[in-house]
Protein backbone atom coordinates (compact mmCIF):
# COMPACT_ATOMS: atom_id res chain seq x y z
CA UNK A 1 0.00 0.00 0.00
CA UNK A 2 1.66 3.16 -1.24
CA UNK A 3 0.72 6.41 1.51
CA UNK A 4 -1.17 8.73 0.61
CA UNK A 5 -1.99 12.04 2.06
CA UNK A 6 -4.89 12.05 4.39
CA UNK A 7 -8.04 13.83 3.10
CA UNK A 8 -8.28 16.12 5.57
CA UNK A 9 -4.67 17.08 5.33
CA UNK A 10 -5.07 18.20 2.29
CA UNK A 11 -8.37 20.12 1.68
CA UNK A 12 -6.36 21.73 5.30
CA UNK A 13 -9.42 21.02 7.03
CA UNK A 14 -9.98 19.51 10.96
CA UNK A 15 -12.01 16.21 11.16
CA UNK A 16 -14.91 17.56 12.56
CA UNK A 17 -15.53 20.42 9.37
CA UNK A 18 -19.07 20.64 8.14
CA UNK A 19 -20.49 20.63 4.09
CA UNK A 20 -20.20 23.89 4.39
CA UNK A 21 -16.50 24.20 5.21
CA UNK A 22 -15.55 21.32 2.82
CA UNK A 23 -17.23 22.68 -0.07
CA UNK A 24 -15.41 26.21 0.93
CA UNK A 25 -12.02 24.74 1.57
CA UNK A 26 -11.87 22.95 -1.75
CA UNK A 27 -13.37 25.50 -3.65
CA UNK A 28 -10.63 27.58 -2.65
CA UNK A 29 -7.88 25.13 -3.64
CA UNK A 30 -9.44 24.12 -6.76
CA UNK A 31 -9.35 27.64 -7.77
CA UNK A 32 -5.50 27.69 -7.40
CA UNK A 33 -4.33 24.51 -8.72
CA UNK A 34 -6.92 24.67 -11.33
CA UNK A 35 -4.38 23.30 -14.38
CA UNK A 36 -6.57 25.63 -16.51
CA UNK A 37 -4.80 28.65 -13.89
CA UNK A 38 -1.63 27.56 -12.39
CA UNK A 39 0.48 26.59 -14.84
CA UNK A 40 3.01 24.65 -11.97
CA UNK A 41 4.51 21.50 -12.80
CA UNK A 42 2.61 19.45 -9.81
CA UNK A 43 -0.38 21.41 -10.36
CA UNK A 44 -2.30 19.14 -12.47
CA UNK A 45 -1.44 16.00 -9.70
CA UNK A 46 -2.34 18.48 -6.63
CA UNK A 47 -5.71 19.47 -8.29
CA UNK A 48 -6.33 15.90 -9.03
CA UNK A 49 -5.78 15.04 -5.26
CA UNK A 50 -8.08 18.39 -4.10
CA UNK A 51 -10.91 16.43 -6.38
CA UNK A 52 -10.54 13.05 -4.91
CA UNK A 53 -10.21 14.22 -1.33
CA UNK A 54 -13.51 16.24 -1.87
CA UNK A 55 -15.31 13.73 -3.58
CA UNK A 56 -14.64 11.17 -0.78
CA UNK A 57 -15.42 13.97 1.96
CA UNK A 58 -18.90 15.14 0.34
CA UNK A 59 -20.23 12.03 0.36
CA UNK A 60 -21.37 11.63 3.69
CA UNK A 61 -21.22 7.86 3.16
CA UNK A 62 -17.70 7.43 1.59
CA UNK A 63 -16.89 10.09 4.16
CA UNK A 64 -18.18 7.71 6.91
CA UNK A 65 -16.34 4.50 5.86
CA UNK A 66 -12.60 7.19 5.28
CA UNK A 67 -12.75 7.89 8.63
CA UNK A 68 -13.23 4.26 9.37
CA UNK A 69 -11.06 2.58 7.50
CA UNK A 70 -8.41 5.35 5.72
CA UNK A 71 -8.07 4.49 2.67
CA UNK A 72 -8.25 1.37 2.79
CA UNK A 73 -11.95 1.87 2.77
CA UNK A 74 -11.45 2.56 -1.10
CA UNK A 75 -8.72 0.16 -2.00
CA UNK A 76 -11.13 -3.01 -2.81
CA UNK A 77 -14.50 -3.85 -2.89
CA UNK A 78 -16.37 -0.58 -2.70
CA UNK A 79 -15.99 0.64 -5.96
CA UNK A 80 -12.68 2.26 -6.03
CA UNK A 81 -9.51 1.04 -7.00
CA UNK A 82 -5.80 1.73 -5.84
CA UNK A 83 -5.41 3.64 -9.07
CA UNK A 84 -7.50 6.63 -7.19
CA UNK A 85 -11.57 7.99 -7.37
CA UNK A 86 -13.65 7.23 -10.28
CA UNK A 87 -15.00 11.10 -11.25
CA UNK A 88 -16.47 10.06 -14.07
CA UNK A 89 -20.07 10.31 -12.25
CA UNK A 90 -19.31 12.59 -9.91
CA UNK A 91 -20.58 15.96 -10.82
CA UNK A 92 -18.44 19.04 -9.45
CA UNK A 93 -20.55 21.65 -11.92
CA UNK A 94 -22.71 22.63 -8.87
CA UNK A 95 -19.85 24.02 -6.44
CA UNK A 96 -18.93 26.42 -9.29
CA UNK A 97 -21.54 27.55 -11.27
CA UNK A 98 -21.33 27.32 -15.45
CA UNK A 99 -19.79 30.06 -15.49
CA UNK A 100 -16.81 29.00 -14.22
CA UNK A 101 -16.40 26.88 -17.30
CA UNK A 102 -13.86 24.60 -15.33
CA UNK A 103 -13.41 20.91 -17.23
CA UNK A 104 -13.76 18.71 -14.60
CA UNK A 105 -12.32 15.02 -14.96
CA UNK A 106 -11.87 14.22 -18.25
CA UNK A 107 -10.01 16.52 -20.28
CA UNK A 108 -11.97 15.54 -23.32
CA UNK A 109 -15.00 16.28 -22.07
CA UNK A 110 -16.38 15.94 -25.55
CA UNK A 111 -15.86 12.32 -26.42
CA UNK A 112 -17.32 11.24 -22.28
CA UNK A 113 -19.98 9.28 -22.29
CA UNK A 114 -23.25 11.28 -21.65
CA UNK A 115 -26.32 9.43 -20.91
CA UNK A 116 -29.63 10.43 -22.90
CA UNK A 117 -32.15 12.70 -21.51
CA UNK A 118 -34.96 11.94 -19.34
CA UNK A 119 -38.36 12.63 -20.47
CA UNK A 120 -42.12 12.63 -19.09
CA UNK A 121 -45.69 11.83 -20.05
CA UNK A 122 -48.85 12.25 -17.53
CA UNK A 123 -51.48 9.34 -18.00
CA UNK A 124 -54.95 9.92 -16.80
CA UNK A 125 -56.37 6.35 -14.67
CA UNK A 126 -59.61 5.75 -13.33
CA UNK A 127 -59.95 5.30 -9.28
CA UNK A 128 -59.87 1.70 -10.20
CA UNK A 129 -56.91 1.58 -12.06
CA UNK A 130 -55.04 3.44 -9.75
CA UNK A 131 -56.21 1.16 -6.63
CA UNK A 132 -56.21 -1.82 -8.43
CA UNK A 133 -53.36 -2.03 -11.05
CA UNK A 134 -53.52 -2.00 -14.69
CA UNK A 135 -51.92 -3.18 -17.96
CA UNK A 136 -51.58 -0.23 -20.36
CA UNK A 137 -50.35 -0.33 -24.00
CA UNK A 138 -48.53 3.28 -24.57
CA UNK A 139 -47.45 4.59 -27.75
CA UNK A 140 -44.73 6.73 -27.99
CA UNK A 141 -41.93 7.96 -29.76
CA UNK A 142 -38.92 6.15 -28.82
CA UNK A 143 -35.48 7.41 -30.04
CA UNK A 144 -32.84 4.97 -31.29
CA UNK A 145 -29.41 5.08 -32.64
CA UNK A 146 -29.82 5.71 -36.08
CA UNK A 147 -28.89 2.40 -38.04
CA UNK A 148 -27.84 3.88 -41.53
CA UNK A 149 -24.71 5.60 -39.96
CA UNK A 150 -24.40 3.19 -37.19
CA UNK A 151 -25.17 6.72 -34.55
CA UNK A 152 -21.89 8.60 -36.11
CA UNK A 153 -24.35 10.83 -37.75
CA UNK A 154 -22.73 10.74 -40.76
CA UNK A 155 -19.75 8.94 -43.49
CA UNK A 156 -16.68 9.76 -43.65
CA UNK A 157 -14.75 11.30 -40.84
CA UNK A 158 -12.65 14.19 -40.41
CA UNK A 159 -11.18 15.87 -37.63
CA UNK A 160 -12.89 19.22 -36.91
CA UNK A 161 -11.09 21.80 -38.59
CA UNK A 162 -12.09 24.60 -35.84
CA UNK A 163 -10.99 22.92 -32.33
CA UNK A 164 -8.85 20.70 -34.13
CA UNK A 165 -10.62 17.45 -32.65
CA UNK A 166 -10.88 18.62 -29.35
CA UNK A 167 -14.54 19.63 -28.84
CA UNK A 168 -14.08 22.32 -27.00
CA UNK A 169 -13.47 26.06 -28.04
CA UNK A 170 -10.82 27.74 -25.64
CA UNK A 171 -11.05 31.49 -24.12
CA UNK A 172 -9.00 33.28 -21.55
CA UNK A 173 -10.93 35.00 -19.28
CA UNK A 174 -10.25 37.51 -16.83
CA UNK A 175 -12.02 37.53 -13.48
CA UNK A 176 -12.14 38.53 -9.63
CA UNK A 177 -9.97 35.66 -9.52
CA UNK A 178 -7.41 35.89 -12.32
CA UNK A 179 -6.96 34.86 -15.53
CA UNK A 180 -9.59 32.22 -16.33
CA UNK A 181 -9.27 29.20 -19.07
CA UNK A 182 -13.57 28.61 -20.25
CA UNK A 183 -13.90 25.57 -22.61
CA UNK A 184 -17.23 25.81 -24.28
CA UNK A 185 -18.35 23.28 -26.90
CA UNK A 186 -17.08 23.79 -30.26
CA UNK A 187 -20.43 25.07 -32.37
CA UNK A 188 -18.87 23.76 -36.05
CA UNK A 189 -18.91 19.85 -34.87
CA UNK A 190 -21.40 20.59 -31.62
CA UNK A 191 -18.51 19.21 -29.61
CA UNK A 192 -18.16 15.52 -30.96
CA UNK A 193 -14.47 16.72 -32.36
CA UNK A 194 -14.96 15.44 -35.84
CA UNK A 195 -16.93 16.35 -39.11
CA UNK A 196 -18.19 14.25 -41.78
CA UNK A 197 -17.58 14.15 -45.60
CA UNK A 198 -21.13 13.11 -45.98
CA UNK A 199 -24.18 14.14 -43.03
CA UNK A 200 -26.00 10.92 -42.77
CA UNK A 201 -29.58 11.70 -44.40
CA UNK A 202 -31.83 9.31 -42.50
CA UNK A 203 -30.67 11.07 -39.41
CA UNK A 204 -29.50 14.44 -40.83
CA UNK A 205 -26.52 13.85 -38.29
CA UNK A 206 -28.59 13.59 -35.06
CA UNK A 207 -26.58 9.91 -35.24
CA UNK A 208 -30.83 9.14 -33.54
CA UNK A 209 -34.21 8.65 -35.10
CA UNK A 210 -37.55 8.29 -33.48
CA UNK A 211 -39.15 5.52 -34.14
CA UNK A 212 -43.16 5.02 -32.84
CA UNK A 213 -43.29 2.06 -30.42
CA UNK A 214 -45.98 0.30 -28.77
CA UNK A 215 -44.63 0.06 -24.94
CA UNK A 216 -46.72 -2.49 -22.30
CA UNK A 217 -46.81 -0.61 -19.02
CA UNK A 218 -47.96 -2.62 -15.55
CA UNK A 219 -49.07 -0.19 -13.60
CA UNK A 220 -48.84 -1.80 -9.65
CA UNK A 221 -51.92 -1.48 -7.42
CA UNK A 222 -51.98 1.54 -5.05
CA UNK A 223 -50.76 4.66 -6.88
CA UNK A 224 -52.07 7.93 -6.62
CA UNK A 225 -51.88 11.56 -8.60
CA UNK A 226 -48.54 12.68 -8.82
CA UNK A 227 -47.09 9.07 -8.19
CA UNK A 228 -44.22 8.77 -11.63
CA UNK A 229 -43.42 4.87 -13.14
CA UNK A 230 -39.92 4.60 -14.65
CA UNK A 231 -39.49 3.09 -18.21
CA UNK A 232 -35.71 2.67 -17.90
CA UNK A 233 -33.85 3.08 -21.03
CA UNK A 234 -36.81 4.68 -22.91
CA UNK A 235 -36.13 8.44 -23.29
CA UNK A 236 -33.50 9.60 -25.72
CA UNK A 237 -29.85 7.69 -26.63
CA UNK A 238 -26.70 8.28 -24.90
CA UNK A 239 -24.08 9.84 -26.53
CA UNK A 240 -20.67 8.37 -26.48
CA UNK A 241 -21.80 5.24 -25.72
CA UNK A 242 -23.43 6.44 -22.16
CA UNK A 243 -26.63 5.45 -21.39
CA UNK A 244 -30.27 5.91 -22.55
CA UNK A 245 -32.00 8.00 -20.65
CA UNK A 246 -35.74 6.83 -18.94
CA UNK A 247 -39.26 7.74 -19.89
CA UNK A 248 -41.42 8.53 -16.50
CA UNK A 249 -45.35 8.13 -16.51
CA UNK A 250 -47.22 10.51 -14.16
CA UNK A 251 -50.38 9.28 -13.01
CA UNK A 252 -53.66 11.54 -12.83
CA UNK A 253 -56.01 9.82 -11.17
CA UNK A 254 -60.02 10.70 -11.55
CA UNK A 255 -62.37 10.87 -9.15
CA UNK A 256 -64.48 8.46 -7.98
CA UNK A 257 -68.58 9.32 -7.68
CA UNK A 258 -68.42 7.80 -4.57
CA UNK A 259 -65.31 6.80 -2.73
CA UNK A 260 -63.01 9.83 -1.60
CA UNK A 261 -59.41 8.95 -0.91
CA UNK A 262 -56.88 9.96 1.17
CA UNK A 263 -53.50 8.22 0.72
CA UNK A 264 -54.30 4.65 1.43
CA UNK A 265 -57.74 5.45 3.11
CA UNK A 266 -61.24 5.82 1.55
CA UNK A 267 -64.02 7.89 2.78
CA UNK A 268 -67.65 7.45 2.24
CA UNK A 269 -70.66 9.27 3.03
CA UNK A 270 -73.45 7.06 3.76
CA UNK A 271 -76.95 8.76 3.77
CA UNK A 272 -79.75 7.31 6.08
CA UNK A 273 -83.24 8.66 7.10
CA UNK A 274 -83.91 9.92 9.98
CA UNK A 275 -85.44 6.82 10.92
CA UNK A 276 -82.75 4.45 10.64
CA UNK A 277 -80.62 6.90 12.70
CA UNK A 278 -83.01 7.05 15.62
CA UNK A 279 -83.63 3.19 14.97
CA UNK A 280 -80.23 1.51 14.27
CA UNK A 281 -80.66 0.07 10.77
CA UNK A 282 -78.00 -3.09 9.18
CA UNK A 283 -76.95 -1.29 5.66
CA UNK A 284 -74.98 -2.47 2.86
CA UNK A 285 -71.85 -1.07 1.80
CA UNK A 286 -70.26 -0.89 -1.09
CA UNK A 287 -66.02 -1.40 -0.70
CA UNK A 288 -63.14 -2.41 -2.88
CA UNK A 289 -63.52 -5.81 -1.76
CA UNK A 290 -66.99 -6.46 -2.37
CA UNK A 291 -70.35 -5.34 -0.44
CA UNK A 292 -70.24 -5.49 3.45
CA UNK A 293 -72.90 -5.18 6.33
CA UNK A 294 -72.39 -2.46 8.67
CA UNK A 295 -74.15 -2.22 11.53
CA UNK A 296 -75.38 1.26 12.19
CA UNK A 297 -76.58 1.37 15.86
CA UNK A 298 -79.58 3.60 17.03
CA UNK A 299 -79.45 7.12 18.13
CA UNK A 300 -76.91 7.10 15.28
CA UNK A 301 -76.09 10.98 14.22
CA UNK A 302 -74.34 13.01 11.33
CA UNK A 303 -70.86 13.02 11.28
CA UNK A 304 -70.87 9.31 12.96
CA UNK A 305 -67.58 7.67 11.95
CA UNK A 306 -67.53 4.02 11.35
CA UNK A 307 -63.83 2.16 10.42
CA UNK A 308 -63.44 -0.74 8.47
CA UNK A 309 -60.08 -1.38 9.03
CA UNK A 310 -58.06 -2.74 6.45
CA UNK A 311 -60.96 -1.49 3.19
CA UNK A 312 -58.65 0.49 1.92
CA UNK A 313 -56.30 0.90 -0.50
CA UNK A 314 -53.15 -0.95 -0.81
CA UNK A 315 -49.98 1.19 -0.98
CA UNK A 316 -48.02 0.87 -3.17
CA UNK A 317 -44.68 0.46 -1.96
CA UNK A 318 -45.36 -0.94 1.72
CA UNK A 319 -48.45 -3.21 0.67
CA UNK A 320 -50.14 -2.37 3.57
CA UNK A 321 -53.73 -1.76 3.32
CA UNK A 322 -55.38 1.19 4.97
CA UNK A 323 -58.87 1.24 6.08
CA UNK A 324 -62.66 2.59 5.04
CA UNK A 325 -64.05 5.33 6.87
CA UNK A 326 -68.17 5.58 6.40
CA UNK A 327 -69.51 8.63 7.23
CA UNK A 328 -72.82 8.58 8.63
CA UNK A 329 -75.18 11.73 6.94
CA UNK A 330 -78.82 11.60 8.42
CA UNK A 331 -81.30 13.05 5.71
CA UNK A 332 -83.98 15.39 7.54
CA UNK A 333 -87.14 15.19 5.36
CA UNK A 334 -88.29 18.35 3.42
CA UNK A 335 -91.38 16.68 1.28
CA UNK A 336 -93.44 15.08 3.96
CA UNK A 337 -97.04 14.37 2.72
CA UNK A 338 -100.32 14.81 5.20
CA UNK A 339 -99.76 11.26 6.77
CA UNK A 340 -96.07 11.59 7.33
CA UNK A 341 -96.89 15.05 8.74
CA UNK A 342 -99.44 14.23 11.04
CA UNK A 343 -97.06 11.67 12.34
CA UNK A 344 -94.29 13.96 13.04
CA UNK A 345 -96.59 16.20 14.99
CA UNK A 346 -97.58 12.93 16.78
CA UNK A 347 -94.41 12.10 17.51
CA UNK A 348 -93.00 14.87 18.47
CA UNK A 349 -95.47 15.17 21.02
CA UNK A 350 -94.44 12.34 22.71
CA UNK A 351 -91.83 12.64 25.32
CA UNK A 352 -88.95 12.95 22.15
CA UNK A 353 -85.34 12.67 24.17
CA UNK A 354 -84.46 16.15 25.04
CA UNK A 355 -80.73 16.59 24.58
CA UNK A 356 -78.74 18.51 26.96
CA UNK A 357 -77.60 21.08 24.28
CA UNK A 358 -81.26 22.04 23.85
CA UNK A 359 -81.95 22.33 27.48
CA UNK A 360 -78.69 24.72 28.01
CA UNK A 361 -80.33 27.04 25.07
CA UNK A 362 -83.65 26.98 26.83
CA UNK A 363 -81.90 28.34 29.78
CA UNK A 364 -81.26 31.89 28.33
CA UNK A 365 -84.61 32.30 27.74
CA UNK A 366 -86.56 34.69 29.99
ZN1 LIG B 1 -27.67 8.38 -39.31
ZN1 LIG C 1 -15.08 21.23 -33.62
Amino acid sequence: MTTKKDYYEILGISKTADDKEIKSAFRNLAKKYHPDVNKEKDAESKFKEIQEAYAVLSDPSNRKKYDQFGHNAFSNGAGFNGAGFDFSDFDFSDIFGSSFGFNFGNSQRSSRAKRGRDSIIKMTLTFEEAVSGAKKVINIDVSQSCSECDGEGGHGEKTCHKCRGSGTITQEQRSLFGVYVTRTECPECDGKGKTFSKVCSKCRGNGQVKINQDINVTIPAGVDNGNQLRLQGKGEVGVNGGPNGDIYIEFVVKNHSLFKRDDSDIYLELPITIGDAALGVKKQIPTLYGNITLTIPEGSQTGDKHRLKGKGIEDVSTKRKGDMFIIIKVLVPNNLNKEQKILFEKLNNTNLDRSSAIKDFEKYLK
